[in-house]
């Protein structure tokens, strides 16, 4: 594995950052993870956007256009000779002093790792998953605004063990009203009378890339899809349940807090969108990069 840092590659156990990087001290930084189906990245130039939108959001300046960004992803994926896997971007404050002032950080570190990613086992997709709600809360947009992709994942990280102490892998977060915002590293949709139905950022969803290439499906396969406010009932009593993401890409979830969702096995446009999104990331030329 060869990894990008600042400009340069090194050999897996080459590659490493300063331990005074401000990423590492306080997760001063922005990321995002990216796909590679076919010998070509999913969704690139959404991707950079976000990451842009996010550095932008924290005043990091990233120092590269994001077209040079691409370019060096692009590279990564063709030094890694890598025709299927999972990239992860990260952009820290970079090297500074010994305390959380981001003025002391010059130069912002820019790392790309082109691997693997397997987050689910493979019989989850066709059987689904269970999960819990996590009593962990989303923190409120008006303290970090959930649209950022920052290297903060802690609120995450105690929903995740909440999930793993309860014997599932994910688990649902709530914001601070008690409505669904999203899992801990997936956007979440429901299927109600045939409408999909997803938490939006003002709930604390991230703006999920797999989220949007699903309601684009939904739009191609004439299923109506909407943002919406969603409490615990609206997922107990829901037809369908996915979580979509990234890595995860489109999962069925089947179990809720012991509830059994719809009837225990992947429905019917759950399954539609699956098999849409499966054969156009089987198709570079239907996606665009
Ligand atoms: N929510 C969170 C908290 C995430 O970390 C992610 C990415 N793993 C997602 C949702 C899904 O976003 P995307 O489809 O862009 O990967």
């Amino acid at each position: 594995m060869r990894i990008y840092i600042n400009g340069r590659y090194y050999d897996q156990n080459e590659a490493a950052v300063s331990v005074f990087d401000h990423g590492l001290l306080y997760g001063d930084g922005v990321f995002e993870g990216l796909r590679i189906y076919c010998g070509r990245v999913f969704r690139l130039g959404a991707h950079i956007e976000r990451l842009y939108r996010s550095a932008q959001a924290i005043l990091l300046e990233i120092p590269m256009t994001p077209a040079q960004m691409k370019e060096a992803v692009l590279d990564a994926v063709r030094e890694n000779g890598r025709r299927e896997g999972y990239i992860r971007l990260i952009v820290t404050r970079g090297k500074g002093a010994l305390g959380i002032d981001p003025a002391s950080c010059t130069t912002p570190t820019v790392i790309i790792i082109v691997g693997d990613i397997e987050l689910y086992p493979m019989e989850y997709y066709e059987q689904g998953i269970g999960i819990i709600t996590a009593s962990t809360r989303r923190i409120p947009a008006d303290c970090f605004d959930v649209r950022i992709k920052s290297l903060n994942y802690l609120n995450n990280v105690l929903a995740k063990l909440e999930a793993r102490q309860a014997g599932c892998l994910e688990a649902v977060m709530l914001n601070r009203e008690g409505y669904v915002a999203e899992c801990t590293g997936d956007n979440l949709f429901i299927v109600r009378d045939g409408t999909l139905c997803t938490p939006s950022p003002t709930h604390g969803a991230l703006e999920g890339i797999t989220m949007q290439t699903v309601m684009e499906i939904a739009a191609c396969l004439s299923i109506v899809a909407q943002a919406k406010a969603l409490t615990p009932y609206d997922l107990y009593t829901a037809d369908e349940c996915f979580m979509t993401g990234t890595g995860a890409e489109i999962m069925p979830v089947l179990r809720i807090d012991g509830r059994m969702i719809g009837t225990g096995r992947p429905g019917a446009v759950t399954s539609r969108i699956r098999d849409h999104f499966r054969e156009m990331v089987a198709d570079p030329c239907r996606f665009d990069d």
